[in-house]
């Protein structure tokens, strides 16, 4: 730290995201990325449109918001668009926390949220999630802050019910309920069209995860109009042009080819299930996921053993320092080819023979 940087950020803990070693070649399974590259036609827009780099973006996003509202049914003025979601997370925390509102998460969830809380000088609450991990609903009612929750939940895949969400925020009518679903599109159920009942509901998504846009850097808030424009206010008073003009023209295709990349997200799935079942033989034990992701521990090998065996062998999965999880490791869910890569290097690793 230079003798400059403000007193403000003396304590500041920045997230640590998944490794990104170029040392080798890695079956990469450490950053929940999706394995398939993006349809022909959304490179081929970004492409086209890097001739207009000169130009500034558009700062309304107008042409994407008007094909993801039509996409999900609601209107454009009950959409924002953002540099990724970690953006509008950051936003949320912005916008919708202060030193009277703090910010309520489960202590086992994304871990940026207590950087954003951090970054922004809000307090925070971190309620436990159960023994096994599990969300319990009603921990959240009444919670006298503004509620970040992950659905599914990151890290651990359990995903709420859409009742159990509205419980939720029938509880909380005075409070925002930010409900993080980048990791909706695997199995779980929207609340998105929630926003048209409950006043106090930002749905968050992301076209990192089931549209292969990661590096594009694309996500979006839906809420209804008065939380947008808050949202807006915020996003306006930062960065303007936040979304560039690549990602802006490439996610407009992503929409069109929308089918694309949900017969990827059942391959996912598939592949989910697969791996799965090949875990439990090995003698894994793991979480009930719902997203691209799962979560596993093995009874005779420690979290960071399993990590360090498997970097060894060129495959990386995602291990967190963190004391309740630390027997676990979250894998993704990639192609049937790397999770067979996967399985081959555990057993290896646990002496299991073919
Ligand atoms: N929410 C959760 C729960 C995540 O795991 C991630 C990705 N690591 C994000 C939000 C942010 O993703 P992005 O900024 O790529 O949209």
């Amino acid at each position: 730290m230079s003798r400059f940087f403000s007193e403000k950020y003396a304590d500041l803990e920045p997230y640590v995201p998944g490794e990104q070693p170029q040392d080798r070649v890695y079956v990469k399974l450490n950053t929940n990325e999706n394995p398939f590259p993006p349809h022909p036609a959304v490179t081929d827009a970004a492409q086209a449109e890097s001739r207009r780099l000169n130009l500034y973006s558009d700062p309304e996003c107008w042409e994407l918001r008007r094909a993801m509202a039509k996409r999900i049914g609601l209107s454009e003025d009950q959409l924002i668009m953002t540099n990724g979601s970690d953006e509008i997370l950051n936003f949320a925390f912005m916008a919708f926390c202060d030193l009277h509102t703090p910010a309520v998460f489960a202590d086992i969830t994304y871990a940026f949220y207590p950087v954003f809380a951090q970054i922004n000088q809000v307090p925070f609450r971190e309620i436990p999630v159960k023994e096994d991990l599990r969300v319990d609903p009603k921990d959240y009612y009444q919670a006298a802050g503004t509620i970040f929750i992950a659905n599914p939940n990151a890290p651990t895949g359990y995903a709420l019910t859409r009742e159990e969400m509205e419980g939720i925020l029938e509880q909380n009518p005075y409070n925002v309920v930010v409900v993080d679903e980048a990791y909706v599109d695997f199995g779980a159920e929207s609340i998105a069209p929630l926003v048209r009942e409950y006043d106090n509901l930002l749905v968050v998504q992301t076209f990192s995860k089931s549209r292969s846009l990661a590096g594009g850097r694309l996500g979006f808030g839906i809420g209804n109009q008065e939380i947008i424009r808050d949202l807006e206010a915020v996003r306006y008073s930062v960065n303007p042009y936040n979304v560039n003009r690549m990602t802006a023209a490439a996610g407009v295709a992503c929409l069109e080819y929308d089918d694309y990349n949900r017969k990827n997200s059942l391959v996912i799935q598939d592949n989910r299930r697969w791996t799965e079942r090949a875990l439990r033989k090995l003698g894994f034990e793991m979480t009930e996921s719902m997203a691209n992701f799962v979560f596993v521990r093995h009874p005779d090998v420690e979290g960071e053993t399993l990590y360090r065996e498997a970097k060894k062998r060129g495959v990386l999965i995602r291990h967190f320092n963190v004391e309740r999880i630390r027997d676990y490791n979250r894998i993704t869910i990639g192609t049937r080819e790397q999770m067979e890569q996967l399985i081959e290097t555990f057993k290896e690793i646990l002496g299991v023979k073919a």
